[in-house]
Formats: C-alpha cells, sequence, structure tokens
C-alpha cells in the first residue's frame, strides 16, 4: 500500500502542489517519498528515503519545474526502503518515470528478460520492470497510451501506476486490484489513490475499476477498458460523483476511525498476502522441518497469531512447536536451545524491541531465525535469516487488526506446506486446503456485511458491564484471548481471555447472574465439549455471547446474543473468520464509551522499550 498521485495543472509549477498531496495521503505509506516533474522534454526527479517533510527540509521538492508531474509516498513490498528503491523509477534513458501502488509478482522473471534484453537496472523494487517495459514498448508504438496498454498484460499482480513522458504533455494511469481515482478540476487534472490527495483542487472524482487506463492532458480524460489480452476498447467517460468528505474523513475512506477502516480492510490485506511467493513459504517449512526444535517469539497481538499457528501445526502439519512470549524468550527456554532450534519470530512493526531481544539472544546461542513481519526494512529483517512479508499495509490504528489477520493467513498457508514434508498431507491434500484459505476474505465480507449492526446492537446491551470472560477452547483459545486483549486495549474494559476447559478451575468463582461471557464456538471437534461450559457458566446465571456457526441452533437457542458466521470450508483456519465480530466487539464498546479506538491510552503502535 501506498500513495500515488499524478497532476497537470493549468498553471505554474505543479511540484508543490504534488508535495502537499503526497503530505495527505501519507496515511497510506511514509517509508519514502518522490516526486518527478517534466518541463522542455526533460524528467526532474526528487527523491529519498523519510518521511515527507524531512525530506522536502533537505531537498525542496518545490523546486522541481514544470507544471506537469507525478508523486509517490511508499511502503516498501521489495527493496527495504532507501533512495534508490523509492519511486518514481524510470527507464534507461530517464524517458519515462513511473510511480506504482502494489505488488508485481512476476518482476523476476520479467527483470531477467530485461536484462538480457540490455536494459539497466537501479533498485531492487518489482516497480523498475514496468517503466523498462514502456521503453521497449514504445519501440513499437509513438503514443505513450499505446505503450502503457501493451505492457499491462504482462504483468501479474496488483497495480495503480501514473506515467510520466519527458515530452510532459500528457499522463497515462491504469489500475489492476489497488485503488486510483480520478479528480477533475477546474485549474487542474489529477488521478491519486486516494480522493484526499486532490480534494481541496476538486471534489469532483471518477472511480476507475479493474483494466481501466485513463489518457490524461490538460485538455482532459478519455478513460479505455483493456480485456484480458490487452485490448483497448474507448469508453465515455463517467459522469464524476461529488465528495462530499472533508479531507480527515477521506483518508480514513469515509470510516469514522482508521480502526473500523482497517477491519474492513482485512478481506484485501489477506487477499495481498496469499499472493506471496509460493518459494518463500516452501523455504521456511523446509527450514522449519530441519531444525529439531522450533520455538515461536512474539508479544501482543502477534503472540496470539503464533498461539493460533501452534494448533495448526499440530492439526495440519502434525509438527510440534513451542510457543514463547517474546518477553519471557531470554528467562523461560532460551538456556535449552541452540543451534539445533529454529525461531519463528511474528512481529507486524519488524522493531517490538521484547522480540528483537529475544530473537538476537537466540541467534547469539546459534539459532536460526525465521520472521514474519508487515514492515520491510525494520530491524527484524535485519537479524532475521529468512523472512517473509505480510501485505497489510500500514496500519494506522494502534489496535492491530488487519495485521494480525494476514498474520494468521500466514501461519495458515506455511502450515499447509509443512503439513507436505512431515507427510501428514499429500500435495492435493495441501492445495485443497489452500483453495479452502483463498475462500476466507470472502467469507470476512460477509461476516462484516450481516454481523456488523447486529454487534453494535450487543455492543450497546453490555455498555455498562465492567467484566467479561472470553472462552474457546483449542485453536479458539487464541481467538479468545485476542478479543479480550482488543476490549481491554481499546475500551478499556476489564476481560480475560481463557481456555473455555479451564475456566472452572478458578475463574469460575466470579461468575454472577447477569456476568457477560462470550464464547468462540466454531463447529471444530471442541464444540460438543464447549457446549458443557457454557452449561456451567448459564447455570451461575452467566448471560452467554456466542460467536458460532449459523447452523448451529443448539447453541444458538442456549445464548443470549449469538452473532452467526457462515460455514467455513476449512474449520482448521476458524480465527480468521472468528476474531472479526470481536474487532468490531471491541471497537463499538470503545465507541459508546467515548474513547477513540484509534489512539488508546498507555498504548503505542510500535512497542520500543523492554
Ligand atoms: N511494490 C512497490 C515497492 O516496493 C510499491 C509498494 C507500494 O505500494 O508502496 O516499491
Amino acid at each position: 500500500m501506498c500513495g500515488i498521485i499524478g497532476a497537470i495543472h493549468m498553471k505554474g509549477n505543479v511540484a508543490p502542489l504534488l508535495r502537499k498531496s503526497l503530505k495527505r495521503l501519507e496515511y497510506r505509506g511514509y517509508d519514502s517519498s518522490g516526486i518527478a516533474t517534466a518541463a522542455n522534454g526533460v524528467i526532474f526527479i526528487k527523491k529519498d528515503k523519510g518521511k515527507i517533510d524531512e525530506i522536502h527540509q533537505q531537498i525542496n521538492f518545490d523546486t522541481l519545474p514544470g507544471s506537469i508531474g507525478i508523486g509517490h509516498t511508499r511502503w516498501a513490498t521489495h527493496g527495504p526502503p532507501s533512495k534508490l528503491n523509492a519511486h518514481p523509477h524510470t527507464d534507461c534513458y530517464d524517458r519515462i518515470a513511473v510511480v506504482h501502488n502494489g505488488i508485481i509478482e512476476n518482476y523476476q522473471e520479467l527483470r531477467q528478460i530485461l536484462l538480457e534484453g540490455g536494459h539497466q537496472f537501479r533498485s531492487q523494487t518489482d516497480t523498475e520492470v514496468i517503466p523498462h517495459l514502456i521503453e521497449d514498448a514504445l519501440n513499437h508504438t509513438s503514443r505513450l497510451e499505446n505503450a502503457v496498454a501493451r505492457v499491462l498484460p504482462k504483468l501479474e499482480g496488483s497495480y495503480a501506476i501514473v506515467v510520466l513522458e519527458a515530452k510532459g504533455n500528457e499522463l497515462v494511469c491504469a489500475r489492476k486490484e489497488s485503488p486510483l481515482v480520478i479528480g477533475l478540476g477546474q485549474r487542474g487534472i489529477y488521478c491519486a489513490s486516494d480522493v484526499p490527495a486532490f480534494l481541496p483542487m476538486t471534489r469532483k472524482t471518477i472511480v476507475l475499476e479493474d483494466n481501466e487506463l485513463v489518457h490524461l492532458t490538460a485538455n482532459g480524460a478519455l478513460l479505455t477498458r483493456l480485456d484480458e489480452n490487452g485490448s483497448p476498447t474507448r469508453l465515455p467517460l463517467r459522469i464524476p460523483t461529488e465528495v462530499q468528505w472533508t479531507i480527515d474523513m477521506a483518508q480514513k475512506g469515509g470510516y469514522p476511525h482508521f480502526m473500523l477502516k482497517e477491519i474492513h480492510e482485512q478481506p484485501t490485506a489477506i487477499r495481498d498476502t496469499l499472493r506471496m511467493k509460493k518459494s518463500d513459504f516452501e523455504n521456511f517449512a523446509d527450514v522449519l522441518h530441519n531444525h529439531k526444535k522450533v520455538i515461536t517469539v512474539a508479544a501482543g497481538t502477534s503472540y496470539h497469531a503464533t498461539l493460533a499457528a501452534k494448533y495448526m501445526f499440530s492439526q495440519i502439519s502434525n509438527f510440534l512447536v513451542h510457543d514463547v512470549i517474546a518477553s519471557e524468550g531470554t528467562d523461560t527456554v532460551a538456556s535449552s536451545l541452540g543451534e539445533d532450534t529454529a525461531v519463528l519470530a511474528v512481529t507486524q512493526s519488524g522493531e517490538t524491541v521484547d522480540t528483537l531481544h529475544a530473537v538476537k539472544h537466540l541467534k547469539k546461542q546459534g539459532s536460526t531465525v525465521l520472521a514474519i513481519t508487515n514492515t520491510v526494512g525494520s530491524s527484524i529483517t535485519r537479524m532475521a535469516d529468512h523472512v517473509v512479508y505480510t501485505q497489510a499495509g500500514p496500519e494506522i490504528g494502534v489496535a492491530a487488526t488487519k495485521t494480525f489477520a494476514t498474520q494468521l493467513a500466514t501461519l495458515a498457508s506455511l502450515s499447509t506446506y509443512l503439513g507436505v514434508l512431515t507427510g501428514a498431507q499429500t500435495i492435493k491434500e495441501k492445495n485443497e486446503l489452500l483453495a479452502a484459505l483463498n475462500q476466507f476474505p470472502e467469507l470476512i465480507e460477509i461476516i462484516i456485511r450481516n454481523q456488523e449492526n447486529a454487534i453494535k446492537d450487543a455492543s450497546q446491551e453490555y455498555i455498562t458491564r465492567s467484566n467479561f470472560f472470553f472462552l474457546g477452547r483449542g485453536i479458539s483459545t487464541a481467538t479468545a484471548l485476542e478479543g479480550a486483549l482488543k476490549i481491554k486495549e481499546i475500551a478499556y474494559v476489564h476481560a480475560e481471555g481463557y481456555p473455555a476447559g479451564e475456566s472452572k478451575h478458578g475463574p469460575i468463582a466470579l461468575v454472577e447472574p447477569g456476568f457477560p461471557i462470550v464464547f468462540v464456538a466454531p463447529n471444530d471437534k471442541t464444540r460438543r465439549h464447549l457446549e458443557g461450559n457454557v452449561m456451567e457458566m448459564k447455570a451461575r446465571g452467566a448471560q452467554i455471547i456466542s460467536i458460532c456457526s449459523a447452523q448451529d441452533t443448539t447453541l444458538i437457542n442456549l445464548s443470549d446474543h449469538a452473532i452467526s458466521l457462515p460455514p467455513l470450508p476449512s474449520i482448521l483456519f476458524s480465527p480468521i473468520c472468528y476474531v472479526v465480530p470481536l474487532q468490531l466487539l471491541a471497537y463499538y464498546a470503545a465507541i459508546l464509551r467515548g474513547h477513540n479506538p484509534d489512539q488508546p491510552r498507555n498504548l503505542a503502535k510500535a512497542v520500543t522499550v523492554l
């Protein structure tokens, strides 16, 4: 995820406008920024690593000449944040500049072909293949629009791009699975990842659809649809919509808070994550399989993802891992680990000091480190021997939601590859599990669509309660722990997540009439025993809120409130869907109590103290 902008200004230099637009897009990504403009047949570029204001102070973007240009604020996916990896990227002769949001999955193959054709690359990004491909395509057509149309069918993956040519009289933009909107103003014409980029200049917007390409000049926009072979059909330009949002609302995509936006973004985040290279998973699985001992190390929500992984690795891969809370890592098991150990560290920011500290310690003892993180170039990636990136994009809400979803999806996927190595899964079974996993994003969409209002109502009913239990069995223990953590973090409600079976060994003493208990109850093999736990709590007057299958009429009838979910194509990955109602429950509990869920007190997004 990142922010891109293209602008043609009717009068005066466009660079200050591009810089301010990027600033308004910075919430989409902020590890590096760059601007390219064209004037007198030359492309001018300024770019660097860092936040836009810091870079601007040092290199002053505003002096770039010309009334046409493109800009980018990056969230690295391929290649760490650096000046060379910052966008815009150019062809061999600096005739073409491109900004890109998304991931080109087949970039290595394309890069190899281009290198063999004599092209020279300057960055490690996937993006850089695009300007070089356009350079080649311009040998067959003199029109930029046609050249871009020839290139797009070669790109696998996701993209929103804006292309600038040195001639400097036109921009070409296109999208597939990454957002792009056109803005039509009195004094300029724009395209961007998101409306805030051009909101002060115009409210008239046209949202582009997948496989659409737009040719922008000072005279207006021409819309083209490409079929799968890249054959173009010119379409009449759609009538622009007048957006009513403020900039703040637009940055949150119209949602009142980033957290809610990010909960809704989970399907996209999982889809992007599952697009990762098969070879990355195979490599990870191989390393895990080749070690005698395997531990996971993580903190907070990431720890809950590793706990879920422990169950998935056991049930799907017949593979035992020991889960370690990062801050305990050096004090508990470290002395019994060494070269025979693989450490699977999970951290969204890649900067969680507890995790880094444990990993460093174990690495010193000779262990091999694998990391799963959402942040390219973060400290963990420099320590780890192998890294897999989740593709959640920047998460602004302090309480993790979409990064958790992508960690679960990554670990779920990994468990299937590991299962093949241990012999627990045939290749066919692994593929079936992966096919099932790929259906989860759509299920989350359905769950949110069908249940958000019911969850809001439930939050209303329980608003005055100051204690909750979240109970589950098996893998749902991880889900329950995460549900309890979310409501603690943002609604400041005391909640305990507990294995349901264990709850009778102590916690049940707290239950009195009206005590709310959330049961996480997917229809897996724990479901039968869970019913006993529900009955125990009901017998003491607890109010039961179940998150269960829509087909589970028994539990629905036993519950005071039931949030029912569609049947899952594989119950083994249940936390990916079952955590969603719990995230929404915490969100609405926070709102009803008057708290800002994006910035909970006493917490930080990346915890960088021991
Ligand atoms: N994949 C591109 C990169 O790593 C674009 C990332 C983005 O969307 O910011 O540079």
